[in-house]
């Protein structure tokens, strides 16, 4: 499917729930967030049968987020049902790392193809004062299980003033030990990160080159995956190092994505609210059509750009989503 800019839309982000089990600073307020009512969060069927829908309709990209995803319980039972569908592709997950060593055997047999896994620091004392949980080195040994197992796996970082401005080369010496990438990712002013102040990436470049020499860029078009990351290469490493700056380098022109939250609501950019309630249709006796048809009028009304550097400076653009990032899913 196409929309109004004829950008073509393949990807689709699903949100499985607002729940997590840490509490980042920029991501979640520190007493969390109302959650959603469980009747109101879709069923792992009411998922399957959308994404069905999707696939149909041209999406081959999926990407399960949250909340974190792995406390959804029956994930895999979901990504076994997307594996099973024509056309798809690729079926991702974005995780904080937490319950993924456990949880990794019965994913990949499931289907699952590539894993990012978000780590701000490798320092456990600074990961407890971001994330308000001790888990820094479960993270890490998931993330090494997850690369020898050969899956596809990305780390992402959110450079960040107040807490990791001093820990980036750490988190990118990942890729010089071990094969994953790892990308940095411009702190957006969604709801908490509105009080932080992020890195830009021109700066964490040279803080990387300050330490590992001077950085090569990717030759253009040379993609890693289906985001908007432009890739670098430093001597001696063995995975690459991204950067997705959705602050400084607007990406929106090439935007293929729309994003489901855990409630059933199609968002077409993360930061505004235009979309379309899918859950009443689901659960109101729409037939597969309608709801085709519901998805693709919506498509066409995707925004041309975020607006995220007025928000920033003036604290917040007409008709925003007011949503944490914890309930939309970054
Ligand atoms: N819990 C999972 C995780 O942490 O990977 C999935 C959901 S989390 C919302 C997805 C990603 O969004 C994480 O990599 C997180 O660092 C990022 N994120 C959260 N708030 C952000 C913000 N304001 N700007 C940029 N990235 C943000
Ligand atoms: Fe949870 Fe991910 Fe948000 Fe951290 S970034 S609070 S792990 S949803």
């Amino acid at each position: 499917m196409q929309d109004h800019f004829g950008r073509r839309i393949d990807y689709l982000r699903i949100s499985v729930t607002d729940k997590c089990n840490l509490r980042c600073k920029y991501c979640m307020p520190p007493g969390g967030v109302e959650l959603i009512p469980h009747e109101e969060v879709l069923s792992l069927e009411e998922l399957a049968r959308v994404t069905g829908i999707m696939a149909g309709l041209g999406i081959r990209n999926v990407r399960f987020t949250g909340g974190e995803p792995l406390v959804r319980k029956n994930l895999v039972r979901l990504i076994e049902a997307v594996h099973e569908m024509e056309g798809i592709q690729e079926i991702a997950l974005t995780t904080n790392g937490v319950l993924l060593e456990e949880q990794l055997p019965a994913l990949l047999q499931a289907g699952l193809t590539a894993v990012n896994i978000s780590l701000d620091t490798i320092n456990p004392r600074i990961f407890q004062e971001i994330t308000g949980v001790d888990a820094c080195e479960k993270v890490l040994s998931a993330i090494e299980k997850s690369a020898a197992s050969g899956i596809r796996t990305k780390i992402n970082c959110v450079p960040c003033r107040e807490w990791n401005e001093g820990e980036l080369a750490e988190v990118a010496g990942l890729a010089r030990q071990l094969p994953v990438d790892v990308r940095f990712i411009e702190l957006m002013p969604v709801g908490c990160g509105r009080q932080f102040h992020g890195i830009p990436t021109g700066e964490v470049l040279e803080r990387l080159a300050a330490r590992y020499g001077t950085a090569r860029p990717l030759a253009d078009g040379v993609k890693r995956g289906n985001g908007p990351a432009q890739y670098y290469e430093f001597d001696d490493f063995i995975g690459k190092i991204g950067f997705i700056s959705p602050m400084s380098h607007k990406f929106c022109g090439e935007c293929n994505r729309i994003r489901l939250t855990a409630e059933g609501r199609l968002k077409l950019c993360l930061q505004y609210n235009t979309g379309v309630e899918l859950k009443p249709l689901l659960r109101h006796g729409a037939s597969d059509e309608e709801i085709r048809a519901a998805v693709l009028e919506a498509v066409e009304q995707k925004p041309m750009h975020h607006d995220f550097e007025q928000t920033a400076e003036a604290g917040s653009a007409q008709d925003s989503d007011s949503r944490k990032m914890v309930q939309i899913g970054g």
